[in-house]
């Protein structure tokens, strides 16, 4: 493509910024598109002024990760009624210079479990209670999910409870419970820590679905355990394609083009681990 005068500007603001797999996944739908556009990686510590930045730079659109898809909420003009209720923004569209905060979290995940399983009347272990587990929460229950929360930290994880309206178990007693479905949100097992691993072998069994959101890699020690227990299982890079399709459908208003996002999303995950 050919930069100029009337290139829109898109990217994500985040720290740490640089295994954002987003850059790829964005400028390949951008191109497949045939829109006149680009998407970079803004890594940022100043929240505010980055806002600010934005505004007056007239950049068209962002995506937030961590650490502020909590912390933007306060600044922007209007947050849309389902990223309220989750007290999370993963995606600002600037209209104009008003800027409105969306979560596609919530969808990317929601997306991903659908294509293997039918969610209401289900039971589900949710492990972790931060962000991530936060969105998926509020969609399970929305879809009749029969939720029990485990978590590490006893108050984070109550707390999280509570807002679900859920039992909560600590993780040592994980291996008590059963359930239709386990979903992993926690870092562990990520890399470079690959052979880590929350969930002991008694809980899996043939039949359940089991959902690692980590992406790197793409099959976790979990994921692994799980297929060889007979589960169905899903991989946390589908609900990072999903989550970015939902953002350039709320950016462009074009069906995103999800093959080639999620071709571009592996290739760079596959270049980054070459290169480390
Ligand atoms: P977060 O808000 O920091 O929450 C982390 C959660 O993991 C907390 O519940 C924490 O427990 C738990 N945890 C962390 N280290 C642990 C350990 N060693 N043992 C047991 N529990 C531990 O993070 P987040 O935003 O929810 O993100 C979590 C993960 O999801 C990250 O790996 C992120 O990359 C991934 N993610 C993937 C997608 C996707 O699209 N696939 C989207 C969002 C996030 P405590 O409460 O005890 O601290």
């Amino acid at each position: 493509m050919t930069i100029d005068q009337d290139t829109s500007l898109y990217g994500v603001i985040g720290k740490p910024i640089g295994h954002s797999l987003s850059p790829a996944m964005h400028s390949a739908a951008f191109s497949e598109a045939g829109l006149n556009a680009v998407y970079l990686a803004f890594e940022t510590q100043d929240i505010e002024g980055c806002l600010r930045g934005i505004r007056a730079l007239g950049i068209k659109g962002v995506s937030v990760t961590i650490p502020f898809k909590s912390m933007v909420v306060p600044y922007l003009d209007e947050v849309n009624l389902l990223a309220k209720r989750i007290g999370a923004v993963n995606t600002i569209i600037n209209d104009d210079g008003r800027l409105v905060g969306y979560n596609t979290d919530t969808l990317g995940a929601y997306k991903a479990l659908n294509e293997k399983v039918v969610l209401p009347g289900k039971s589900c272990l949710l492990l972790g209670a931060g962000g991530a587990a936060r969105s998926i929460g509020f969609i399970l229950k929305e879809k009749g999910v029969d939720i029990s929360l485990v978590n590490r930290s006893d108050e984070r994880g109550n707390e999280l409870a509570r807002v679900l309206e859920c039992p909560y178990i600590p993780i040592d007693r994980i291996g008590t419970h059963r359930a239709d479905l386990l979903i992993q949100t926690t870092p562990v097992g990520m890399s470079p820590n690959i052979d880590e691993c929350l969930v002991p072998e008694n809980v899996l069994k043939a039949g359940m679905v089991v959902m690692d959101i980590i992406y790197n890699p793409i099959e976790t020690r979990l994921l692994k355990m799980a297929k060889a227990h007979g589960c169905v299982t899903i991989n946390g890079l589908n609900m990072l394609v999903y989550q970015g399709c939902e953002q350039f459908r709320l950016w462009t208003g074009i069906n995103p083009p999800v093959g080639t996002m999620r071709h571009a999303a592996e290739t760079a995950l596959r270049k980054q681990n070459e290169s480390n």
